[in-house]
């Protein structure tokens, strides 16, 4: 009678899974040109001095350059300097 031992000395065989990532390079001037659209969506010159300005939050029309020389305050809608007019206007458009 024989008995048969089978020893588990295979437990950790073949366990090294290490899976690659096939990285897709992202390209960048894809995301290059979505950024350039933020710019000009969020943006406008200033009618005054033309320097390109970030429009401040959601929904406020006011716009004031911040070129300490000019501070133009315009309308951001209208693009004419600020006034009563427009506050009523364009405030909540
Ligand atoms: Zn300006
Ligand atoms: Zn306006």
């Amino acid at each position: 009678m024989e008995a048969q031992v089978w020893t588990s000395d295979d437990l950790g065989s073949n366990s090294s899974s290490g899976y690659s990532v096939d990285e897709q390079v992202v390209e960048g001037a894809c995301w290059e040109e979505a950024s350039k659209d933020t710019i000009k969506k969020t943006t406008k010159p200033c009618p005054h001095c033309q320097i390109p300005v970030e429009k401040n939050g959601e929904g406020c029309m006011h716009m004031k350059c911040p070129q300490p020389q000019c501070k133009f305050e315009w309308c951001w809608t209208c693009g004419l300097e600020w006034n009563c007019n427009c506050m009523g206007d364009d405030w909540f458009d």
